[in-house]
């Protein structure tokens, strides 16, 4: 086909690529999920529909884009681990992080009336994206044990201020006051002296966010096998886990 006269206007476009040898992190977070949430009536301070679409949003991606080892989610972000020697886009930033992006924010949309029933979606929801790069594998480690630390820092705070909130008769301003300059005993306490809670029986989904892996079925009475994505809800920051899912770091 003949260029036209204005081909030039390409000549302005740029393209970032990414790092060879790295490990590409892709997180995407709610745009003000504090108030989508308050909007649609999450459950306070976890609500498991809510959790359960963030969950099968990125088990969308992830059997879409098979480069993605691991993926790690709490409260309204997602965490997408692509191989090392992935070469998904020439490794262009931007395909990467749009594709993923969208993809979640469609699957997340698409999805939403399998988990919220009859509870009408009211607005479009929308997602940031970043792509951050790690070079060591330690890093990576550290990245997931770091949202890891977050979603539990955030629950425990969670847990208790809206517990003093439902149970304990407070207004928000007045339990963000009870809870301002306590460390993590302080919070447990109170969970534990005023409302006979203790954190550690909390429902593993709440405190450790989830983990989705993929893993081989094997069919009994056979060897042949199929690959699937399970969400598992325990700790990553001990090396126990990487020694017992030695696959990812491999991949
Ligand atoms: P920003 O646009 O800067 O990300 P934000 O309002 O989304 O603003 P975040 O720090 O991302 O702020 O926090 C997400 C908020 O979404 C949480 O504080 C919580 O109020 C709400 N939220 C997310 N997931 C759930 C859930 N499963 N149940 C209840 N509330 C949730
Ligand atoms: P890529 O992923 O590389 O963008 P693509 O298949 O989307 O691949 P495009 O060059 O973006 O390729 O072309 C979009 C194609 O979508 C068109 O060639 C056409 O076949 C189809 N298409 C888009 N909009 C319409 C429309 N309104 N009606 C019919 N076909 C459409
Ligand atoms: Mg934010
Ligand atoms: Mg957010
Ligand atoms: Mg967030
Ligand atoms: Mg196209």
């Amino acid at each position: 086909m003949a260029k036209s006269k204005f081909e030039y206007v390409r000549e302005f476009e740029s393209e970032e690529t990414l790092l060879p040898n790295c490990w590409i992190v892709v997180r995407i977070d709610g745009k003000a999920f504090h108030k989508f949430s308050a909007k649609h009536n999450f459950d306070k301070p976890n609500d498991l529909r809510a959790i359960s679409l963030m969950n099968k949003a990125a088990a969308c991606v992830m059997q879409e884009y098979k480069d993605i080892v691991i993926a790690y989610g709490q409260s309204d972000e997602y965490s997408f681990v692509l191989r090392k020697v992935c070469t998904l886009y020439n490794r262009r930033k931007s395909k990467i992080m749009t594709y993923i992006n969208s993809l979640f924010t469609s699957s997340y949309v698409y999805h939403w009336h399998n988990y919220f029933n009859e509870k009408k979606l009211k607005y479009p929801p929308c997602f940031d994206a970043r792509v951050i790069l790690y070079p060591t594998d330690q890093n990576l480690k550290d990245y997931l044990s770091w949202r890891q630390a977050d979603c539990h820092i955030n629950n425990l705070y969670n847990t208790t201020f809206w517990n003093l909130v439902l149970k304990g008769g407070l207004t928000p301003v007045e339990a963000e006051k009870k809870l301002c300059g306590t460390v993590s005993s302080d919070k447990n306490e109170i969970l534990f002296s005023e409302f006979d809670i203790n954190y550690n029986n909390e429902p593993e989904v709440f405190k450790k966010g989830t983990i989705l892996l993929r893993k081989k079925l094997t069919h009994t009475n056979s060897d042949k096998y199929k690959t699937v994505i399970l969400p598992f809800h325990i700790d990553l920051i001990k090396e126990e886990f990487w020694e017992r899912n030695s696959e990812v770091i491999q991949m």
